[in-house]
């Protein structure tokens, strides 16, 4: 009987229309604290009342508080071995695209070249006034000295960060494009998501509907695994580079 590894290497080396999904646990093996995880800089705050929109509009300056914190280290976080075994799936054809639920852009600094953003990305930064952008990376050594940030152009102190903040809607382009990507999907796999955020989470039940087979890498346990074909149980960043050698890619 062949083991689970073994299963999930043969339908992600069969694939032709492989799509990965991946949610918190992928980027926490990076260092970047999770919202539902122990010990991080989520446990001392309520990421619902500091990342919602209303309470960003109502008080900016909390919110760049907690963002001055958390960007140090979201910026300083690098790709870990699960990202970068993603990227060279998709550079060998196993995989067409990845679907993140995470704002933090490793997958793209790992070498993904088709990344679709569900909760927008937080490496840059937007007037909600005028409408300019920046890097985030610039605003963050700025917020040694501003604090809330400025606009350059405007002046005005309601520079948001381009993610998608709890009761802001997802970003219409990425989920329709999110949607095509788990339809025509023929393997799906799903690393390092919990499965519990909507509409997110619906994907990958979009894509089993669709006749996707589910690959289910996670460290825990999630609502769709009866559905999944193989379900591993481990870090994503030590599951996927064995899964990535298994295929002989
Ligand atoms: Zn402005």
């Amino acid at each position: 009987m062949s083991s689970a590894i073994d299963v999930a290497a043969d339908l992600v080396a069969s694939a032709q229309r492989g799509v990965a999904f991946t949610g918190a646990g992928v980027s926490a093996e990076s260092g970047i604290p999770t919202f539902r995880g122990q010990g991080g800089l989520w446990t001392k705050y309520d990421p619902v009342k500091v990342s919602s929109i209303d309470s960003f509009l109502a008080d900016p300056t909390s919110y760049w508080m907690v963002a001055r914190e958390r960007g140090r280290v979201a910026l300083a976080a690098k790709p870990n071995p699960g990202h970068l075994a993603l990227a060279a799936m998709e550079a060998s054809g196993r995989l067409r695209a990845v679907i993140t639920q995470n704002t933090d852009g490793l997958h793209q600094d790992a070498g993904s070249k088709r990344v679709v953003e569900l909760h927008g990305s937080g490496r840059s930064v937007e007037c909600l006034v005028c409408g300019a952008r920046e890097r985030r990376a610039d605003v963050q050594v700025r917020l040694e000295v501003e604090m809330p940030p400025r606009c350059r152009v405007c002046g005005n102190a309601v520079l948001k960060p381009t993610v998608v903040l709890f009761g802001e809607p997802m970003p219409a382009a990425a989920m329709d494009e999110a949607l095509e990507l788990s339809r025509t999907a023929d393997v799906m796999l799903v690393v390092g998501s919990s499965l519990v955020v909507y509409p997110a989470a619906d994907l990958p039940l979009v894509a089993a509907r669709s006749g996707a087979r589910l690959v289910i890498v996670n460290a825990e346990p999630t609502p769709f695994d009866r559905l999944a074909e193989v379900v591993i149980q481990g870090r994503s960043g030590e599951v996927l580079p064995e899964l990535l050698q298994l295929t002989g890619a």
